[in-house]
């Protein structure tokens, strides 16, 4: 694990949240992209060398609606970026941890990515990510 890469976090809109933390954060959000395989439409700020990732549901039943309907808006996920996400993962699952993924898969902003379950790490979603190096497949 080299450094948190982003904290992600639900929100019911990303309409009203982005506003409110380009003002919380004074800087614009620099990207907005949704994750089909995910149901989640993402935005992102930068803040020094780290990332906030909004997550807003494009599903009702999709898993960052059905964290909201559960908890409510707020912190969702860790992101960790990783050198060797494969390399990491077995490392993980050998120590015990439950990963989500088998493989690594696409997720936003140019990354592969794996979740590990909360329940393998005191309550808390771990994301690893890892930049992708492939030339743009299918997006
Ligand atoms: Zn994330």
């Amino acid at each position: 694990m080299q450094k948190i890469e982003h904290i992600g976090i639900a929100v019911k809109k990303l309409s009203d949240s982005i506003p409110l933390f380009e003002a919380l954060l004074h800087r614009s959000c620099y990207k907005v992209e949704t994750v089909e395989s995910e149901a989640v439409k993402t935005a992102f700020f930068g803040l020094g060398n780290n990332k906030l990732e909004l997550l807003e549901s494009t599903d009702p039943s999709g898993i960052i609606a059905r964290y909201i309907e559960r908890f409510g808006e707020g912190l969702h996920h860790i992101a960790f970026s990783v050198d060797d996400i494969e390399a990491e993962m077995q490392r993980l699952s050998a120590a015990g941890f439950h990963l989500l993924q088998e493989k690594p898969v696409k997720g936003a902003d140019n990354k592969l990515v794996c979740f590990l379950h909360p329940k393998s790490s005191n309550g808390v979603l771990i994301e690893l990510c890892m930049e992708r190096v492939d030339k743009k497949v299918d997006g």
